[in-house]
């Protein structure tokens, strides 16, 4: 129910001036949940992040964060409320250092050494790499990167979008591992994806998202069965 939840999007809708694109998205994801959101190109996953992000303002349903309606609030507040999305394409600064970015997210002085601890304890690998610039680095660490700031601050909702994109399976494998255990300290984690078979072992539940609307829900083997009849549809 939404009440219980990290994150409701109820009956939401949201599009682009005129154009409506999500015609009344429901889901939701509890506390140390891992919820997948599927579909194809064009399904509405993006418009998704961005309505729930903030970053377009719904024109009918509800934003509910830990039982509190934050429909329409902007992406700052809804920061400070723990809701982070680590964006596709990464949004890495490629003439920036890890260290430089772990600066950037820190929010005061006091902080950067508490985050960079945090940070280099969960992702070894940034630790070793502290003063390489984020643009030299592989994709995978460049992932890693990005979700410094999901793992550094007290979040309470993390949005990943679209992280396997360019990347080797056993890659996101490791980014998957390190996302359950974001989510086995309680956060609420929103993974974004085109149908890649994987997730389901990441995910413990899912939607599938076509034309704007919710065509499929459930635990990741019921959701495994659609998408083979999906891909049988789509040729
Ligand atoms: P992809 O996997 O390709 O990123 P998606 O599932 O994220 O796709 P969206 O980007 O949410 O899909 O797009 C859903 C629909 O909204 C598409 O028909 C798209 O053309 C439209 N759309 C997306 N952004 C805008 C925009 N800024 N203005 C107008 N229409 C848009």
């Amino acid at each position: 129910a939404a009440g219980s939840a990290a994150l409701a999007l109820v009956g939401l809708h949201a599009g682009y001036g005129q154009i409506e694109v999500l015609h009344g998205i429901s889901l939701s994801v509890d506390p140390g949940g891992v919820l997948a959101v599927l579909g194809a190109n064009g399904a509405g996953k993006s418009t998704t992040v961005r309505a729930l992000s903030g970053l377009i303002t719904p024109t009918h349903g509800r934003v509910v964060i830990h039982g509190v309606d934050v429909t329409g609030a902007a992406p700052d507040a809804l920061a400070r409320l723990g809701v982070c999305v680590v964006p596709e394409g990464r949004g890495v600064f490629p003439r920036l250092s890890v260290e430089e970015h772990l600066r950037l997210i820190s929010p005061n002085r006091a902080s950067v050494r508490e985050i960079q601890n945090r940070v280099y304890e969960q992702f070894p690998r940034l630790g070793e790499r502290r003063r390489q610039l984020a643009g030299t680095m592989s994709g995978g660490e460049q992932q890693m990167l990005a979700m410094a700031r999901a793992v550094a601050l007290d979040n309470r909702v993390v949005v990943v979008d679209e992280l396997s994109m360019g990347l080797a399976p056993r890659v996101v494998e490791q980014l998957y591992e390190h996302i359950r255990t974001l989510a086995s300290t309680g956060v609420a984690v929103v993974v974004i994806e085109q149908f890649i078979h994987e997730i389901l072992g990441l995910a413990d539940h899912a939607v599938v998202l076509s034309q704007g609307t919710v065509v499929a829900e459930g635990v990741p083997s019921d959701i495994g069965e659609t998408l083979e009849g999906l891909y049988l549809a789509a040729g």
